[in-house]
């Protein structure tokens, strides 16, 4: 694509991809009374109009059927869950009953750690990317910590079971040969992998595909959490192979803070025993409730629900998959992949200007490595320069030491607001 750095462009870009603007399905906050430029939809996606719509349709339910409201229409709470199955599995490239949504994200972490991460005395290592996000990193320590032992028997040692690769000198990706030697080197010892699928903090999206090869070819189970990948970039875990994966929907899927979680198991593990942490909700539907003794596990990913399900946060959920389920992911990520390319134009673009790098991309220039999120270092400017666009109606984020995350996401943002955050950037610096 090719962009020009005079406003037409954007309006031309804008036109170009009208279909796909959803903007007015969404509550745009404001700052200083005016719609901010909310480049944070990979923290914390926007409200949908229909939220409150379908949270008192919700309430009203509760009030006039209480108990009954489990199994009286509309929508019985039963069954609640299983409406999302469907969209979900479109977006993450998997067979419906591949999918479930439940709990949050570090808790499915962990139910699919219980299931997939079976340390022996010889194969218990864990490979995973440094600096990933800390509650995966706490999750697989205390995994590895509580597997480590069999009762008094110390099977291996904690300390040397994780195993984190990091880029190379002066580098801020990984490369996948280098993630697949790695694999390769300890190929007698590793268990698991265990990645996310978007790197949180330099935007980098691995090759889930060629990890998941190299590490059955070495006899080890691939698993992913796709918190920054789920509803940024399409993907086809099922035909990848991947093991499992988790994902949270308050990001990309826009189901307001704390909103419930995702989990993946590929149907190869449909009818398999794995050990599990089991409840009732995975039990045999239609057992249920006859309330007796001996889990029977339902079919497929359903089967690893333990608990009833929160309705009040999954009515947000679904008010925003019906919008990607009239958009479609993969036309969302043409519209994506133009936004970002526009993004990284315009902020090339002060560097030229001002002669020199002040700003650096971390995140891969390819459209292929990476989903909308850029990563910028400014140098010599950093926090303060974060609050002072802030101040002038950008929201996005600042992760320690020293990045400032900005995602356009295609549901909601436009080129306009891609044009804006150039202009109050470029006036901040
Ligand atoms: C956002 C995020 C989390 C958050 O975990 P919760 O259990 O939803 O609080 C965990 N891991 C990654 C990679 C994330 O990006």
């Amino acid at each position: 694509m090719s962009f020009s750095k005079d406003e037409v462009c954007s309006f031309q870009l804008d036109q170009q991809f009208k279909n796909l603007n959803f903007r007015d399905e969404f509550i745009i906050p404001k700052v200083n009374g005016e719609e901010a430029v909310y480049f944070c939809g990979n923290s914390l996606g926007l409200q949908s109009k229909k939220s409150k719509v379908y949270i008192n349709e919700a309430l009203d339910k509760w009030e006039n059927q209480a108990v009954e409201g489990h199994f009286t229409e509309p929508d019985p709470w039963m069954y609640y869950h299983k409406q999302f199955a469907n969209t979900s599995a479109k977006l993450i490239g998997a067979l419906t009953e591949e999918v479930v949504i439940m709990n949050t994200l570090t808790v499915n972490l962990h139910l699919l750690l219980v299931s997939f991460y079976r340390p022996t005395k010889k194969r218990f290592k864990i490979l995973m990317e440094g600096g990933a996000f800390p509650s995966d990193q706490y999750a697989i320590e205390s995994q590895i910590n509580f597997h480590a032992y069999r009762g008094e028997d110390k099977l291996f040692n904690p300390n040397e079971a994780i195993i984190e690769i990091f880029p190379e000198n002066n580098e801020e990706n990984l490369k996948t040969d280098a993630i697949i030697e790695c694999i390769n080197k300890n190929k007698d010892e590793l268990a698991l992998v265990m990645m996310g699928g978007v790197n949180y903090y330099t935007g980098q999206f691995y090759d889930l595909e060629k990890i998941t090869h190299a590490a059955h070819q070495v006899g080890a189970i691939a698993g992913f959490d796709l918190a920054h990948a789920a509803g940024n970039i399409p993907l086809k875990l099922h035909n990848w192979q991947v093991d499992f994966a988790v994902w949270c929907t308050y990001k990309y899927l826009n189901s307001g803070p704390g909103g419930p979680a995702g989990a993946f198991i590929h149907n190869k593990y449909a009818n398999a025993t794995l050990p599990r942490f089991a409840g009732w909700w995975g039990h045999d539907e239609k057992e249920r409730f006859k309330m007796q003794k001996g889990f029977k596990p339902m079919y497929g990913a359903e089967s690893w629900q333990v608990s009833n399900a929160p309705i009040f946060s999954m009515v947000n959920l679904k008010a925003s998959l019906e919008i990607f389920e009239k958009a479609g992911i993969e036309n969302l990520r043409k519209k994506s992949i133009a936004l970002t390319q526009y993004l990284e134009y315009l902020i090339d673009q002060i560097n030229i200007e001002k002669n020199k790098q002040i700003i650096k991309i971390i995140t891969p220039h390819n459209a292929e490595e990476r989903g909308c999120q850029l990563s910028l270092v400014i140098y010599g400017y950093g926090k303060k320069l974060f609050n002072r666009i802030s101040e002038n109606g950008v929201i996005c984020d600042w992760r320690e030491p020293d990045v400032i995350r900005v995602a356009p996401v295609p549901l909601y943002n436009t080129f306009a607001d891609v044009y804006k955050f150039y202009t109050i950037l470029k006036s901040c610096l």
